[in-house]
């Protein structure tokens, strides 16, 4: 393909920008039908295009979405790819086929902003203190711009290529998970009641900024991020990256903090909404949003780049911090219709928004196709005419057509993952544990198990979910 065929780039080489927020439930945005929070940003990708009702995270926690998204291989086939601690090593094979390298070798420039969560450094994990690597720069991302694990674990600072931002020698980073041989202060609990946000759960060890955390850190001072300016910080930086690679197909995976916790949002954001710190963090979001939505417009970018908007797993309300989350919730419904939220097997742990705008090729509308953001590396090497073997993203298909709005259907099967596997086909779903089906066409809160009145329909699924799981993937 030529890229000096203008019309065939527009095509097929759109850029791609692909925001991936926290714990964003499938009712907690406007186009999904919330009401507590005003998301005219988010709505807007909507009404530019396709809102899907049935699209998936790959698991309802982070650390293996996460990973299914990026290497096309359920994370469940692999051990050590749960909820990983801040120092963990890097769990994907550098050098692997991952959707940034696919994209990469078809001329684009990659770049992720935010949230990581796969580990960083070699087996032992890094240290903080000097060249941290392996990582993005080794799975197909050109730049990067992380936070390492997530905002409520140490280490509380930014890497940016490899490097810790702002970090002084002669105050060096020691993290820790355990404590031993640990040096520093364990002030979580001493302090208690001197904390920005007091804890409910955990988020007792190291205190930075006022806030517990999980995990133990000491130095690097005048590293550490400021909770209120991080949605500052990633989108600067995400806007940068745009910006610099205007002029040729760049792909920006674009992984925010908001909505997880701590949910600690700049002070214009305080208040925006009558459900606290969560509300005001989707709040903060959708302002995220609508700052790369507004550099798309003034570069003209808008109409060739391909926007997805989704979220790693479903919703969750106390995760470990009193925010007042539960408290003020009001009659907002977070997973919408569904039932559950992150960490759990019903649809509510794994069915998220899920939005694409590309005004060069996709019509608005609503699209019911079952989809999963583990098909990414696949649909995306079809649109840019990239081969790769298929073996190392066995769970990856390519669902571009469905993707795009020109097709209603997309997977013909589905395993959704916390901790146990659950299987889609159809309206029909199966849960291992404790051998249960649902039929969601007819009862979409799966409140009543009909496994007992379809033997058959549970031998059939149970038989395709072992068949699903003997599927064996290729690994560098
Ligand atoms: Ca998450």
């Amino acid at each position: 393909m030529s890229l000096s065929n203008k019309g065939s780039r527009q095509a097929t080489q759109p850029s791609i920008i692909l925001i991936y927020t926290d714990d964003l439930g499938f009712g907690d945005v406007g186009c999904y039908g919330a009401r507590s929070v005003k998301t005219p940003n988010i709505d807007r990708i909507a009404r530019e295009g396709l809102r899907f009702t049935d699209a998936h995270a790959p698991s309802a926690t982070c650390t293996p979405s996460r990973y299914a998204l990026l290497t096309g291989e359920y994370a469940w086939r692999k051990p050590g790819t749960g909820v990983l601690p801040g120092n963990a090593a890097l769990i994907v094979e550098p050098g692997r086929t991952t959707v940034a390298s696919v994209l990469q070798k078809a001329g684009y420039a990659t770049g992720i902003v935010g949230k990581w969560h796969l580990g960083l450094g070699a087996t032992g994990g890094p240290d903080w203190n000097e060249r941290i690597a392996p990582g993005p720069n080794q799975v197909g991302f050109g730049y990067h711009f992380l936070m390492a694990a997530t905002g409520d674990r140490v280490p509380c600072v930014y890497i940016e290529n490899e490097q810790v931002v702002g970090l002084t020698k002669t105050d060096p980073i020691q993290v820790r998970y355990t404590k031993e041989n640990y040096e520093g202060e364990l002030d979580g609990v001493r302090d208690r009641a001197g904390l920005q946000v007091d804890w409910s759960q955990g988020h007792n060890q190291a205190v930075v900024n006022g806030i517990g955390r999980i995990g133990y850190m000491k130095g690097g001072k005048s590293a550490r991020w400021i909770d209120e300016d991080m949605a500052d910080v990633f989108t600067k930086k995400a806007v940068a990256f745009i910006e610099n690679n205007k002029a040729r197909p760049f792909f920006l995976s674009f992984n925010t903090h908001d909505i997880h916790v701590p949910r600690v949002p700049h002070q214009r954001f305080v208040g925006k909404t009558s459900m606290g710190p969560r509300g005001d963090a989707i709040a903060e979001l959708d302002w995220c949003v609508g700052e790369l939505l507004k550099t798309l417009d003034k570069l003209k970018l808008t109409k060739n780049t391909l926007i997805l908007f989704s979220s790693d797993n479903g919703p969750v309300l106390d995760d470990g911090y009193k925010d007042g989350a539960v408290e003020k919730l009001g009659d907002h419904k977070p997973a919408g219709p569904w039932r559950g939220g992150k960490y759990s097997l019903f649809e509510g742990g794994t069915r998220v928004p899920f939005l694409v705008r590309w005004p060069a090729r996709v019509k608005p509308g609503v699209s019911e196709a079952l989809v999963c953001q583990v098909d990414f590396l696949a649909s995306f090497a079809a649109l840019t005419g990239q081969s790769y073997d298929k073996r190392t993203a066995p769970d990856s298909e390519n669902i571009l057509a469905a993707l795009l709005g020109e097709s209603k259907t997309g997977r013909t099967a589905l395993v959704e993952h916390a901790g146990t596997l659950t299987l889609r086909v159809g309206s029909w779903k199966f849960i291992k544990n404790g051998r249960q089906l649902y039929d969601l066409a007819s009862d979409p809160g799966e409140t009543t198990n009909v496994a007992t009145k379809f033997p058959e329909r549970v031998a059939a699924m149970a038989a395709t979910l072992e068949k699903i799981r003997g599927i064996g993937a290729t690994r560098p």
